[in-house]
This record gives structure tokens, sequence and C-alpha cells, in this order.
């Protein structure tokens, strides 16, 4: 070691941040996260409680469900949106707006919230990821909250530009105060300047309606990362449902979400519930928002049609397409016509051996028909010189296959075999594409009967 440190090694004092320790039954209490117990578990059961005494009124409930949305909308047109996506510009007066009913939802700092959340996106699934599903549903949801967390261990990400807004940077100095005068103060005081309802306002629009804003928006960390579809990239947890977005004030369309997390929308269809896209919207009509930003139509298609396309390659890959030309046997014409003499149900169409025998009794096209093709060339008689067979009929036929002709075919054959092994399409995992209208008995053209017997 160099001679120049003098100091105590670090390590030698490091203590190990309790979250990297086995849980046991002696240490369980240090894993807590105490704080947060009370906050998101104490504070609301403390509301339950009161509720039983303190009546309910009508003007007191609509003003909780009205604050309710004030506060979620902070969190997700705010805290999320705007603050952790910059997916738009806001006006000083919106952001403090934003910032004030936000840190009335008692959700963390904008600070402390972003950090984390932009950790979410960038490591998502992963062990960095603050609020991973890959935990268990629970833990996205509160535990990782409620179970202390070493912050070490959470994904590095780029705050600086949360750093030079005066909004955030005030508001998390202060975080305390907010949380209390808006949280707490402001429900109470609207309801009992209001009506005379302080406790109601103080229990129903403050403690209750926290809860449920708090519970509502762990839900984007839990329910849309387990329930529902996904459009647009299926290797990641992120899903989208409309009971999510119901729940989140919009914020449900999570598998879009995270594949284009700078759009100011989640909902891309006019008629999916994004109210959160909609106060965006509505707030820059009233000049308090600009800069919308918006993916191009062109690369949300583009990335909807991957997945398909990756979902096709997966029920295409469980059909039976019949054997790879290069993997039959090649069989010479004699044999072949000895065989069908023999009994076999053979049939060579463009050079392909085919063994009908158990199909013969349901030839769509009767018995007759299928049996004078036996033995011989039926090449055009399958391709339009009898019946110009369907596409189903060319699939059926593949599946059939059991040689190719040596020969006057086998060259031509041999080039188509090549043809399916190299210039057909494959899909990502390397199996073949057969389109219609590709399959190598599928001729062009009628061809002249070949005068093969
Ligand atoms: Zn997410
Ligand atoms: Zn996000």
């Amino acid at each position: 070691m160099s001679s120049k440190d003098a100091r105590p090694r670090a390590t030698d004092t490091k203590k190990v941040h309790i979250a990297d320790t086995q849980l046991t039954s002696k240490n369980w209490y240090k894993h807590v996260n105490w704080l947060n117990v009370v906050l998101i578990l104490g504070v609301p059961l403390s509301g339950c409680i009161q509720a039983f005494w303190v009546p309910l009124q009508l003007k007191t409930a609509i003003w909780s469900v009205i604050y309710y949305f004030f506060t979620g909308l902070g969190i997700t047109a705010g805290y999320h949106r705007l603050w952790a996506h910059c997916s738009y510009s806001a006006t000083l007066p919106l952001r403090i707006w934003l910032a004030a009913v936000g840190g009335g939802a008692v959700e963390g700092s904008i600070r402390w919230w972003a950090r984390d959340h932009r950790a979410h996106h960038r490591y998502t699934d992963t062990d960095k990821d603050p609020y991973s599903v890959r935990k268990g549903l629970l833990y996205s949801h509160l535990g990782w909250m409620v179970m202390k967390q070493n912050p070490k261990r959470i994904g590095r990400t780029d705050i600086s530009d949360l750093n030079e807004d005066p909004v955030v940077v005030w508001q998390h100095r202060n975080y305390l105060k907010v949380v209390i005068f808006m949280g707490l103060i402001v429900p109470m005081l609207v309801a009992g300047l209001g009506w005379g309802d302080w406790y109601g306002g103080f229990v129903y629009a403050g403690i209750l309606r926290i809860f449920f804003v708090q519970q509502a928006t762990f839900c984007v960390n839990s329910l849309a990362h387990w329930l529902g579809d996904q459009p647009f990239d299926d290797r990641n947890s992120p899903r989208d449902h409309v009971i999510t977005a119901l729940v989140t004030l919009g914020e449900g369309y999570h598998n879009f979400h995270h594949e284009f997390p700078s759009d100011y929308r989640n909902a891309i269809e006019w008629h999916q519930y994004d109210p959160t896209k909609w106060t965006i919207w509505t707030c820059k009509q009233l000049g308090l928002a600009f800069d919308l930003k918006q993916f191009r139509s062109n690369e949300i298609e583009k990335g909807r049609v991957q997945q398909l396309q990756k979902k096709i390659d997966q029920k295409r890959a469980k059909l039976d397409w019949g054997t790879p030309l290069d993997q039959l046997p090649v069989m010479e014409w004699d044999d072949y016509v000895e065989q069908t003499k023999n009994g076999r149900g053979l049939i060579s169409i463009a050079g392909v051996v085919h063994d009908v025998t158990d199909f013969i009794k349901d030839h769509p096209g009767g018995k007759a028909m299928i049996k004078s093709g036996l033995g011989k060339d039926a090449t055009a008689m399958f391709n339009g010189g009898v019946y110009y067979h369907s596409n189903g009929a060319h699939n059926l036929l593949s599946t059939m296959r059991v040689g190719v002709i040596r020969g006057g075919g086998e060259v031509e054959i041999w080039k188509r075999a090549q043809k399916e092994n190299s210039e057909y399409v494959r899909d990502e995992t390397g199996q073949r594409i057969i389109r219609a209208g590709m399959q190598v008995t599928k001729i062009p053209e009628p061809i002249p009967t070949a005068d093969a017997a």
C-alpha cells in the first residue's frame, strides 16, 4: 500500500448497512424503517379509528375527493411527469402549485421521489431498481419503504436539473413544514372555515385522503408492473391495464410509459383514462404549461409491430411446417414408382415426395382424383392442371413430405432446398418463415403435365 495513506483505512471502520445483513428474529426491528411505518401505516390507522366517532358530512366528503385529485395530480402531473421525466415545462406558478399539492400527498420530497423514480426507469427489474417487482408485489408496493434500503445499492441517476429548480430545492429543504401544512392543515382549514367541520376535515380530507392517495400512487410501482398487457415490449415487467389507470389517475399504461418515458401522455388513445394527461393539456391551454413532449406515432407503432412480430414468431414456432427439404432422404424415380406399385400412397409434386396414404380417404376432391396422381409427377395437376389447390392444401402437403427425387428433379429441388435454407426469411430464433404462396410445392405458372410415366 502507498505510504502517503497514513489515515486509518476507511474499510476498517465502515459499518455494514443493516439492509445488507440477514433478517433474523433478533434484529428484525432494526431492518424496519419506523418513520415510514408511522407515515404510511400508523397515521392511516389512526384516521380509521378516529373515523368511528367523527361523522362524515357530505360537503367534507366532496372536498376530500377534490383534494384527493389535487394531491394525486401533484404526484402524477408534478413529481412524475414534470420533474422525474421532464415531459413538459411548467411556469413558476404551476410548479409552486404542483410542489405544494404534491407535498400534500405525503410521499417524500420531489428531489427524493424523482431520484428514485429515475433509478427505477434506468434499472427496471434489477437490484438497482429501488422498487423492483422482482422482489415481490408487496415489496414493490410498500415493502421498499417499510423496510430499510441501503441507499448505495440504488442505481445512480443524474438529478442536476432538479438541483437547479428553486421550487424543488425549497420544497426539499422545508419538506416537513410542507407536509404538515398541505397534508393536514389546508384540508382542515377549508372544511373548518367553509362549513365548520374542523375535525372532519382533519380526519377525512387530511389523514384518510393521504392514505388513499398513497395507496393509489403506490400501485404504479406494484400493480402496473404485474397486471395487464405488454403491447410494446415484454422483456421487462411494466404492463398496461385500465384498472391500474383508474386507480392511478391515468398512470396505468405503464408498458407504454417505460418505452416512451418522456412522453407527457401515458394513454395515447382518446378513449383511455388519463386525467393526468388531460390536466397537463388543460394547463397548456391556460398558458401554464408548454413544450409538451410527444413521440411520433410512427415510432410508437414500430414498437407495437415488433412486439406483435415476436408474438407471431412464438406462435409460428409451435406449428408443424414439414421437414426441411435438406433433411429429407433422396429417392430414385424408379424406387418412387416401385413403392407406389406396392401399395404405398406416394405422390411427387415439384420433385418432393409426399406420403398421402392416410390422407387419400380424406381428400376433398375425392379418392379417385388423388389416386390418379400416385406414382406420377403430379406437379402440374396439383398446381392448376387439374385443380388449383388452395394455400391450405400446400401447407397440409408440406407436413406429408418424405423425400426428394433424384434425377430430373433433383438439381432443381436441391436448389429449392438451398433457397428454402438461405433465402427464406427467418425469424429472430432462426425459424423459417413460410409465407402464403411461398411453399416449395407452389409453382407460380401452371406447367404442362410432365410425361414421366
Ligand atoms: Zn415502472
Ligand atoms: Zn415514470
